[in-house]
């Protein structure tokens, strides 16, 4: 047939055209050609509906509606980066893994750190076939739909590509079409876009492909999936990816000392000004994958690798006054006034000032005329102040002694910055933010509740704490402002779903001092439940990693307060989780014998497959070789690791299987 064989030629050139103009920066035909040819190719698509092709460069205007973006699970965890702000954390860094990895051989790679929305993308046989948004770090959004309008993304791959690879990046905004559409956007009357980072993210939610494919955005690559491909270092992989079609920017480097990365900090700190897009720092990785994978992860971060980030903006304005605040675990934060003053695109009249320590040590005093820059946090700091314009009329600031809301006094434990207000069961900004806690988004996550309907119920004397939730009533909450029938019906069913919730999410939800996310789910999956933890001695306690004193001695202070136990037993009582469900039981099993874990797993995540593998007495290998006894895989193993293990004969086992083996 004469016209299949048109449409592959239409593709093939079109596609080629596409990679010499957004990748290599080339025209290889006018614009007019290049419409003409695509209207070609839409037309015979459209005669020939058994023909079409997801990655056709026709696609690529999209049209596509996406109601719900389906979640999933990433291969390999997308973890964040440890941040640093001088030259002094970077040497510092440099001499941690130069210690840990006994040597200073070490190269480097030095990336731009683009300032947009990260991605993870999957193509198989060359061709794109997924596109997942970073969500929480193991599982995201997947908006393939959308990513495939992105104009410099390859949809088919050139060269000698691997099978099926994972590939990160980028999705950015640059700044002139962020101007361009926040013009539109004036010129119809709506609210401009506040920055394109946010816009960047938010373009890929859009439920029209259509919409998407109107912005002008564009996808740098970073990493590329190193379980699927044979490269023993970063910047050969970067290098090849860029062979296989994909954009890496060419301000990659590779350097091999700290004289090196200063200097490219130096020049892009000046430079980055002329940048077409944003960034927001610089990355530093370590380049010999081996060396990567000895120096492993934090529970947040690679600790092969580090970012720079470049200083903020300062300005200087007088100080009015300090507020002071008090959180939900009564830490008192003193607060700036400040002369209202624009920085960095934003107008500032409130400033952290941290704690007591700080104000002594930045030596203020009401109506002086202080420095204020946005670091990282979205609250900007005070820094400093200028000598020059203070007179003689100044007042020192004097620290509050007594509680601004309940006039307790204050406390200050040996070695802790933070003053705090004690009174933590009466104490109403303390009462109502650890129910605003609890019911928030990464705790409890109850839906038909806010945490101004929070306020509200306290203030009407409903709920005193988080147990109270559970024995609210419809007829107490139908007279109050705002809830009508529907609002209650959902917020009571919201309260009753919440029951189901994971244990480690109701561990997090109770607020306890220093325990966040990732230390509760430490510790749900390591005692198993709530008795165990509440009988777990100090000993046993720092036995678990990422704990220490400072999180012991909170757990210890919170379980043995008599109103908290009564409240831990309420909770039990109406039947909230407080054990985990995947039992990981300890055994000795796996004695002797060495396992190695690859691939997303339905139940546990993959640090939690190791440990439940080291409890049950075997060892977790980091690569396959011919010592290994298991090869544990859970969704979306690499074809080379599947065909080492057969290589060897290692048995592969499912994640069913695995269990069955631990007779869970
Ligand atoms: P952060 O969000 O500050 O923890 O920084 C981690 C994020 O930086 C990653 O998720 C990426 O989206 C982003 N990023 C931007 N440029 C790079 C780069 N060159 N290498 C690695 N990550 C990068
Ligand atoms: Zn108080």
């Amino acid at each position: 047939m004469k016209e299949k064989e048109r449409i592959e030629e239409l593709r093939s050139l079109l596609h080629q055209y596409n990679y010499a103009y957004y990748i290599e920066d080339k025209s290889l035909v006018s614009d007019f050609e290049f419409d003409l040819l695509l209207k070609e190719l839409q037309l015979l698509e459209s005669q020939h509906p058994d023909l079409f092709d997801p990655n056709s460069p026709t696609q690529r205007v999209g049209g596509g509606i996406t109601k719900n973006f389906e979640t999933v699970f990433h291969r390999q965890r997308m973890y964040s980066l440890d941040n640093t702000y001088s030259e002094a954390e970077v040497e510092d860094w440099i001499k941690r893994i130069t210690k840990l990895l006994g040597t200073d051989a070490i190269a480097y790679t030095c990336e731009l750190k683009y300032d947009g929305a990260s991605i993870n993308l999957t193509y198989e046989n060359g061709k794109f076939v997924k596109a997942v948004t970073r969500g929480d770090g193991t599982k995201g959004d997947n908006v393939t739909q959308n990513v495939r309008t992105i104009k410099n993304l390859p949809l088919l791959l050139r060269g000698d590509f691997p099978e099926v690879f994972d590939i990160r990046g980028e999705i950015i905004l640059p700044l002139a079409g962020f101007e361009a559409l926040n013009k539109a956007r004036e010129a119809a009357g709506e609210p401009p876009y506040r920055n394109p980072r946010n816009t960047a993210s938010g373009s890929l939610k859009l439920q029209d492909s259509a919409e998407t494919a109107k912005r002008p955005l564009e996808c740098f690559l970073y990493a590329v999936d190193e379980e699927n491909t044979s490269f023993d270092h970063h910047y050969d992989a970067l290098c090849a990816a860029r062979n296989w079609g994909f954009m890496v920017p060419d301000t990659l480097k590779k350097v091999s000392s700290s004289k090196e990365i200063f200097a490219y900090i130096a020049y892009w700190d000046t430079h980055r000004t002329q940048l077409p897009y944003e960034i927001d720092g610089i990355v530093i990785k370590v380049n010999a994958l081996d060396q990567q994978e000895e120096l492993g992860y934090t529970a947040k971060a690679p600790r092969w690798a580090i970012s720079y980030k470049f200083k903020a903006e300062q300005i200087s304005t007088p100080l009015l006054s300090v507020d002071y605040q008090v959180g939900r675990t009564g830490a008192i934060t003193p607060v700036a006034n400040l002369a209202p003053v624009l920085l960095s695109g934003t107008i500032v009249k409130r400033a952290s000032l941290h704690n007591a320590d700080q104000i002594e040590k930045l030596n203020l005093r009401i109506g002086d005329h202080v420095y204020v820059e946005k670091g990282g946090e979205i609250i900007p700091k005070i820094t400093g102040f200028d000598p020059a314009q203070r007179g003689a009329l100044e007042d020192a600031i004097r620290y509050i002694e007594h509680c601004p809301e309940c006039a307790t006094p204050l406390e200050r434990e040996a070695g802790e910055a933070q003053h705090f207000c004690p009174n933590a069961v009466a104490c109403p900004p303390q009462i109502v933010g650890k129910i605003q806690h609890f019911i928030s988004r990464n705790a409890m996550d109850i839906e038909g509740i806010g945490a101004e309907t929070v306020t509200q119920l306290y203030q009407n004397g409903l709920i005193q704490n988080i147990a109270d939730l559970y024995t609210l009533k419809g007829e107490d909450l139908l007279g109050l402002e705002r809830m009508a029938e529907k609002s209650v019906t959902n917020l009571l069913s919201g309260i009753e779903a919440s029951k189901a919730q994971a244990y480690e999410k109701v561990l997090f939800g109770l607020g306890i001092r220093h325990v966040g996310a990732t230390v509760a789910k430490r510790l749900a999956h390591h005692f198993g439940n709530l008795n165990r933890l509440q009988s777990a001695t100090k000993e046993q306690l720092l036995a678990v990693e990422d704990i220490g004193e400072k999180i012991v001695e909170s757990l210890h202070d919170y379980f043995s307060q008599p109103d908290n136990q009564e409240l831990l037993q309420r909770l039990v009582t109406y039947g909230l989780q407080t054990e985990v469900v995947v039992k990981t039981t300890a055994s000795s099993i796996l004695e002797g014998k060495n396992l190695v874990v690859t691939g997303v797993f339905q139940q546990l995540s993959r640090n939690e497959m190791k440990a439940l593998i080291e409890d049950n007495g075997g060892k977790v290998m980091s690569a396959l070789s011919s010592k290994t006894t298991y090869l544990v895989a859970g969704e979306g193993m690499g074809p080379s690791k599947k065909s080492k293990a057969e290589k060897w004969e290692i048995p592969i086992l499912s994640e069913e299987e695995f269990f069955k083996l631990l007779k869970m």
